[in-house]
């Protein structure tokens, strides 16, 4: 069974000061989980959580976990500003960025962040950018074909258009130590959303190896390796979550096995989560407006994919809860759509859910990352609030909904 983090009352009290739909998130559980993925990783000294800034794009969520010792992950321009804007800076930034435009790089070596090259034909075209190039610098690596953990094919890197192949990773570290770079990092994501909790120490293992090579061939100093994003959830109620603690173990004994003897103990290990840090503690709560019964049984909500993009785009799953009705039993098969012009706007399809009702809430659930940042306005459609559930019991407003005239702004009459 999943449960929301917010009653029916809760509810209730909130929508006399915010109107459906909006994205409600909670401080408690946001904090508690920031403070377990510490913990997993507490015997590794150098240890950081770099918050991918993609997943919720949020000022007040980014110093909530700033405030846990969180940096932050950033791939755009406007992302590098938010931090800044935030306060975060310097090698609290880590720049993970693909087809990067210049001035992005230029705003990230100003803030001090650290750069994490995607291609090797960036070495020149950020030096021509931005001059020398810092001291402390990172690549990503890509090791090409199918990313397996017991035999099971977890993704296809080798399909993926990020990072640098072996050969590269090598020519690339040799061009930058001669360049006079001093501290060297090494990056990769290989596989999303894993609920497995092999997959961290699986793609340790093939890291800690590279930089054992790395390091024996060219004498660089690997100051840390980035284990990147891709530490899943359980969008559905009967998946198991990953267990971060048994996680950071499975890193630490392959830690001890390949990098200890290398006399390489001194490497800091970095993550760069997003959906794991969010994605629970955060939903999407709208109400039913209308009913329709055709050849299918349709829920219409006031949210639309504008407000959550995933079940849309790529048929994602999430858990849907019927306020007050958790112990109905769920005998009614129903669509549960928005209002766009575009036959993909559901929520979900052929859904059981108890009776639904005009006028009912519904929860849906883990929209917490990559949920409102991934907003759009087509339809002219606007997109929602943001509010906080604090650790106080308080509700706070912590990015407003849009209105007509933000949609008008950017517009020539
Ligand atoms: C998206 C992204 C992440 C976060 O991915 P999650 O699946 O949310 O953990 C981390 N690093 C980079 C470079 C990314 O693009």
């Amino acid at each position: 069974m999943k449960k929301p983090f917010v009653t029916l009352q809760q509810l209730e009290e909130l929508s006399k000061s915010f109107p459906t739909p909006y994205h409600l998130y909670d401080e408690r559980a946001i904090r508690e989980n920031a403070r377990k993925l510490k913990q997993a990783f507490s015997w590794n000294p150098g240890f950081r959580e770099y918050f991918a800034v993609k997943a919720t794009p949020n000022p007040t969520l980014m110093t909530i976990l700033h405030e846990e010792g969180c940096g932050m992950d950033c791939s755009s321009l406007t992302e590098l500003m938010l931090c800044d804007r935030v306060g975060i800076r310097g090698e609290e930034i880590m720049f993970s960025s693909n087809d990067t435009p210049a001035e992005d790089f230029h705003l990230c070596a100003k803030l001090g962040g650290t750069i994490n090259l995607d291609d090797i034909t960036h070495i020149e075209f950020l030096e021509r950018t931005i001059g020398a190039l810092p001291k402390r610098m990172s690549c990503r690596y890509n090791p090409g074909g199918n990313f397996e953990i017991s035999n099971m094919i977890m993704d296809t890197p080798g399909e993926a258009k990020y990072g640098l192949t072996k050969p590269q990773m090598f020519q690339a570290f040799r061009i930058l130590r001669d360049k006079g770079v001093t501290e060297f990092g090494i990056h990769a994501f290989l596989a999303s959303n894993t609920t497995t909790n092999d997959y961290y120490p699986t793609l340790a293992m093939q890291l800690f190896r590279l930089a054992v090579e790395l390091h024996a061939e060219l004498g660089v100093h690997i100051g840390f390796i980035n284990l990147s994003g891709g530490v899943g959830i359980p969008y559905r109620p009967d998946q198991q979550s990953a267990d971060i603690l048994q996680i950071g173990e499975g890193v630490r004994k392959v830690y001890n096995q390949i990098l200890v003897p290398a006399g390489m103990g001194d490497v800091a290990i970095y993550t760069e989560l997003g959906r794991f840090m969010l994605g629970p503690y955060g939903c999407l709560v709208t109400r039913c407006i209308h009913q329709k019964h055709t050849y299918k049984n349709y829920v219409g909500v006031d949210a639309c994919a504008c407000n959550l993009m995933r079940p849309a785009m790529y048929g994602a799953y999430h858990h849907i809860t019927v306020m007050g009705k958790e112990n109905l039993p769920c005998d009614h098969l129903y669509d549960v759509t928005g209002g766009l012009c575009e036959n993909n706007d559901k929520f979900a399809i052929d859904r059981w859910l108890p009776q639904v009702d005009i006028g009912d809430f519904l929860v849906i659930h883990d929209t917490g990352a990559h949920g409102h940042s991934m907003g759009y306005n087509y339809n002219g459609k606007l997109r929602s609030a943001e509010v906080l559930l604090c650790e106080d019991g308080t509700a706070k407003l912590i990015r407003r909904a849009e209105t007509p005239e933000d949609y008008f702004a950017t517009l020539d009459f």
